[in-house]
């Protein structure tokens, strides 16, 4: 019978959350060796397979069209462009490949067939596949998982009420719907966060209920320090501390014992100490890559220094749960249903995410 408690409160994960860190680092390192061998760490390479002018408004993201920060978009990338990008990240010890799209949500058509077939063509080279494309209906969840995808990303990103201080052109509930047909498939979910984007305690406390409550858990949960882009609406934020950073990934590892919980977005931030205490504190899966889809990360040697140093192992592919099989196109049970689904345009407007597309076209 599972161990897995699902019902923390606020209160529960704010206790923890406060407790004095030596007590907390103590806690933490005693669930992780538990449920996880702690020299082991899963590599992922994480690809923007389609980078800006995203119709969406998230105060973090430099890909956010209306913002007009420094990047620079492409196209949907070919599959044999991702192909290549896959075999070099295997080659550099990463198990999985995650591929970003900055998309609303997945709209049924050529695009998609093409990242379902990026998907088939990774799953073929023996890597766990994972893909974070925005809102997905059900159909498109099982389509993909008949592609051969591992995991599907989508983050809460806060906690409930300080979501609405960040994104205004979608709901919370939006993002649980997509993790609920996401559920309806065998393709495992990653769900996790953002802090340093100005939210309290209690807010990093209420992303954890949220996640902690879903049943069954994430199998991973990245938890990203925001990298403040000069032209979102959040850049003047200041730099994550070392030490929140070490305690949420400590509550995420009492709270959510099985999951993987992934240091992601502010690692080059981090000295290599830090980035030791949150593995010793539980986190178990990593970014490589020198870039985060469009922020910096470490350079692939740094890390595989920090690892030598470290004694740390990456985690071989579908250690955790086996390959699944891939269905080819022509093959495929599933048809698309060209689905137009409608996605909520919640009301509350958010001050600064106005300020900053207005002044974005004023300097154009
Ligand atoms: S986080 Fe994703 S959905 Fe939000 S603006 Fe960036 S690319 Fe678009």
């Amino acid at each position: 019978m599972s161990t897995i408690k699902h019902n923390w409160t606020k209160a529960e994960i704010l206790e923890i959350y406060n407790t004095p860190l030596m007590e907390l680092l103590y806690r933490a390192a005693t669930i992780h060796r538990k449920y996880h061998d702690p020299n082991t760490v899963q590599v992922s390479t994480l690809l923007s397979i389609k980078t800006g002018g995203c119709p969406e408004d998230c105060g973090y993201c430099p890909q956010a069209a209306r913002y007009h920060t420094d990047i620079k978009g492409n196209d949907l990338m070919t599959v044999q462009q991702v192909k290549a990008q896959a075999l070099r990240a295997k080659s550099t010890g990463s198990s999985r490949v995650c591929m970003g799209a900055a998309w609303r949500n997945v709209k049924d058509g050529k695009e998609f067939d093409q990242v379902l077939e990026m998907v088939r063509t990774i799953n073929k080279l023996d890597m766990e596949v994972c893909c974070t494309l925005g809102m997905v209906t059900e159909n498109q969840a099982k389509r993909l998982a008949e592609a051969g995808l591992y995991a599907y990303n989508h983050n809460l990103d806060s906690s409930e009420e300080y979501y609405k201080e960040v994104i205004s052109t979608r709901g919370y509930q939006d993002r649980l719907d997509t993790i609920s047909n996401v559920r309806k498939t065998n393709v495992t979910v990653c769900s996790g966060g953002i802090i340093g984007m100005g939210e309290t305690i209690e807010d990093r406390a209420g992303m954890l209920v949220a996640l902690s409550t879903l049943n069954p858990q994430p199998e991973s949960t990245p938890i990203n320090a925001l990298v403040a882009v000069e032209g979102t609406p959040l850049e003047n934020e200041k730099p994550v501390e070392i030490w929140d950073m070490i305690r949420m990934v400590a509550t995420t590892r009492i709270v959510m014992p099985e999951t993987q919980v992934r240091l992601s977005a502010g690692r080059t931030q981090m000295s290599r100490e830090g980035q030791a205490m949150c593995f010793f504190a539980g986190a178990n899966s990593i970014f490589a890559g020198d870039k985060l889809l469009t922020t910096p990360n470490p350079d692939v040697n740094e890390d595989l220094k920090m690892f030598e140093l470290l004694g740390l192992n990456p985690q071989k592919p579908f250690t955790k749960k086996s390959q699944p099989n891939t269905v080819e196109a022509k093959e495929s049970k599933i048809k698309s249903l060209n689905e137009k689904p409608k996605w909520s345009r919640p009301e509350h407007k958010i001050k600064g995410n106005k300020e900053t597309k207005l002044n974005s076209k004023a300097s154009k």
